[in-house]
């Protein structure tokens, strides 16, 4: 890649640090970089683990939202899923009449919960979301086997639209997908442009959950849903409304968009870098580019050392330094 002009690269690159309202992955706060260029804004919020090789993609989305911008769409709107934590049935109620899409992804198998409590709360997103409505589980890789059957055919009594990651390897994915009718999504397999492939290849799954900053792009991560042919569901890295749009540009250029996507993010922050976020309307995100506020920039901002030198670093591994 060659290196962009100092006044759009990581160089004029602005860090922000923004409170998340439950702790995800065992952060508090969530932290990246935004980068303007000729076609808009761009996000670079790799998470802290990852190294410059991992931070090199990440980097080319946030390269190509600023300067190349996205494919065209081929539709102007994109169905979106609430999400429901492990929280009590009455929780669980209220968080899907308030979030108005007409898909719900429950969280189960959490550690230190009773199996009954997973029942509990997926029966009552089904009463609370109705017969019409689509109801997915998401286990985040936490099941064995036989849990995972045993919990997939006793949670399939409140009619499951597909169970993300029910156990960690593609090999438990495959038995599991063998023994139970309910299909079974990829999320946490798939970290790397060639994972979608091996997940088709070991028959591990029906559908791939696809994020676009870790696949390096909306162009990037459309080439990764060709070759691989399942159906794709878009996901967020949970992002400000930025690194949002390019999730929702993916979702908006694929061919066929069968599922309700994980774009419905921008609560878990507290705080958004624009005056108009991507939140959710009737269950929907609109199709639109994000204007960056000065203001709301500013309230959010930290030194950006680190994080220029981050980017600085993920360009240099992606040159092959
Ligand atoms: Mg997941």
């Amino acid at each position: 890649m060659a290196d962009p002009p100092a006044e759009t690269g990581p160089g004029a690159g602005r860090a922000f640090a923004i409170g998340l309202r439950n702790r995800f992955r065992g952060i508090t706060v969530r932290e990246g970089m935004l980068v303007r260029g000729p076609a808009g804004w761009g996000e670079f919020s790799p998470f802290a683990e990852y190294g410059p090789r991992e931070c090199a993609r990440w980097w080319a989305a946030c390269h190509e939202a600023a300067h190349r911008g996205w494919p065209a769409p081929v539709r102007d709107r994109v169905a979106v899923n609430v999400t429901v934590p492990a929280v009590d049935p009455e929780r669980a109620r209220a968080i899907v009449a308030a979030g108005g899409c007409a898909t719900a992804k429950v969280k189960v198998a959490e550690k230190g919960r009773d199996p009954a409590e997973d029942l509990a709360r997926v029966e009552a997103v089904r009463d609370a979301i109705g017969p019409s409505g689509k109801v997915r589980v998401d286990a985040n890789g936490a099941w064995d086997v036989d849990t995972a059957v045993r919990m997939i055919r006793a949670l399939d009594a409140y009619d499951l639209e597909y169970v993300e990651q029910p156990c960690v390897t593609l090999d438990e994915l495959a038995e599991v997908r063998r023994r139970v009718d309910v299909p079974i999504a990829a999320d946490e397999s798939i970290r790397r442009a060639e994972d979608p492939l091996k997940v088709r290849a070991a028959d591990a799954a029906d559908i791939v959950v696809l994020k676009v900053q870790p696949l390096g792009g909306v162009r990037a991560a459309l080439r990764v849903a060709e070759a691989c042919g399942l159906p794709v569901v878009v996901s967020s890295a949970v992002e400000t409304s930025v690194g949002l749009a390019a999730g929702v540009a993916l979702a908006a250029a694929l061919p066929e968009l069968p599922y309700a996507c994980g774009l419905a993010t921008m609560q878990m922050l507290t705080a958004d870098v624009t005056a108009e976020p991507l939140l959710p309307d009737n269950g929907y995100l609109p199709v639109r580019p994000v204007k960056v506020d000065e203001e709301r920039l500013r309230a959010v901002e930290i030194a950006p050392a680190g994080w220029r030198a981050r980017a600085e670093a993920a360009i240099a591994a992606a040159d092959g330094g």
